[in-house]
């Protein structure tokens, strides 16, 4: 067990989240080739060491929420900025998941 710091309720034990998964950038859906989509889809990196994810918490405030884990000490921060993974920022339960996002790219 650990903890992850979600920015609307404190810090508070993993049984309360669920991991939505690995941060990524969502390619333009106007754009994109479909091996594009495809990677996005289904590729992770799968790193050992420091990932930034998508967590939601619904044993508690209900919001999507980034945090900054260590995939193999479990250790987590909090990252400033909500990861795109497909997911509302942290602070919005916007369920948009899916569709376009026309301003995802960082
Ligand atoms: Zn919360």
């Amino acid at each position: 067990m650990f903890r992850i710091p979600c920015p609307h309720c404190g810090l508070r034990n993993v049984s309360e989240f669920r991991h939505v998964g690995e941060a990524r950038t969502r390619p333009d859906p106007h754009t994109a080739t479909p091996e594009q989509w495809r990677a996005y889809l289904y590729e992770q990196r799968n790193v050992a060491g420091w990932s930034v994810e998508s967590w939601y918490h619904g044993s508690g405030c209900r919001q999507y929420i980034g945090v900054e884990r260590h995939t193999v000490t479990n250790e987590t921060r909090p990252i400033a900025r909500a990861p795109e993974s497909g997911h509302a920022a942290a602070g919005s339960a916007s369920p948009d998941a899916g569709a376009p996002d026309a301003d995802s790219a960082s």
